[in-house]
């Protein structure tokens, strides 16, 4: 089997306060993973400067404000770009996306962008989004319907990935990551891509399912598969858990492998790859 040049893209998803608070449910406020997500940050950059590696962090829009540390950090984000990582938006404040009305989401994607942009002082177009929580993961066209949105259509046309790629057309993002499960995938007939492919959409780049988390189990896929991208993603919080895929043991069991193995792997950032085929 001929080894083909593999590319590797990871994305954090960096929630914030904002973020952090949005996803409690239905209470678990702990000002703790405020500092804890961002002194792990720290650690990631230094790691991934080690590695040489380039990656992407999804932020809300939220937290590029000028306010107060840690509920907004501005010249963090400022410094993650000039590390030479991709920033993207993780929406406004973290919404469940199906739940909004159009114009709220669209605000949300308009917003982000702006105040991402405005920290990172124009130096890179905001073309990225990643939804928060993973949804809307209906996608109708696609025959993937998920209950779990909490909305779908027709009560809501936000709860379908095809409006939202519609929405971020209209906002001028280039990529965007998906989730969804068609019947097929659910049922297990389709032996998918754990890592997901990367493909034109109705000119925009789709990074769909991706991988949550590092360690053995990715890390084989990587090094025993032979597709030409694998998406990976992360949260910042989680590094610091003993028990999660996302943690440092992991990522560094994952960095040094695909490192130290004699194929030709490249990470990249998605705004990379855009333009591409
Ligand atoms: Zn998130």
């Amino acid at each position: 089997m001929k080894i083909f040049r593999k590319k590797v893209v990871l994305i954090w998803d960096f929630d914030g306060p904002v973020g952090l608070i949005n996803s409690s449910l239905p209470y678990n406020f702990n000002y703790l993973n405020f500092e804890n997500e961002i002194a792990n940050l720290r650690n990631i950059l230094k790691i991934l400067d080690q590695f040489d590696v380039k990656c992407c962090f999804a932020i809300t829009g939220f937290s590029a404000e000028e306010g107060l540390f840690p509920y907004s950090f501005p010249e963090l984000v400022k410094e993650i770009h000039a590390r030479g990582h991709e920033v993207a938006s993780h929406s406004w404040r973290h919404e469940w996306i199906p739940l909004f009305e159009k114009k709220q989401v669209a605000k949300s994607l308009e917003r982000s962008k702006i105040a991402l942009e405005k920290a990172i002082e124009n130096r890179q177009e905001i073309v990225g989004f990643v939804p928060p929580h993973n949804r809307p993961m209906t996608w109708l066209r696609r025959g993937a319907f998920s209950l779990g949105d909490r909305r779908m259509f027709p009560f809501s046309r936000t709860g379908d990935n095809e409006y939202l790629i519609e929405l971020l057309k209209i906002q001028g993002y280039k990529w965007v990551r998906v989730s969804y499960h068609n019947t097929f995938q659910k049922l297990g007939f389709a032996k998918s891509n754990v890592t997901g492919r990367i493909f034109d959409y109705k000119g925009i780049l789709l990074l769909e399912n991706h991988h949550t988390g590092f360690g053995e189990k990715v890390t084989r896929h990587i090094l025993e598969t032979n597709f030409p991208t694998y998406t990976l993603s992360a949260h910042p919080l989680m590094f610091s858990f003993e028990n999660k895929k996302e943690n440092k043991k992991n990522l560094l069991y994952t960095l040094e492998y695909l490192h130290n193995s004699n194929q030709d792997i490249e990470f990249v950032r998605p705004i990379d790859l855009l333009g591409e085929d």
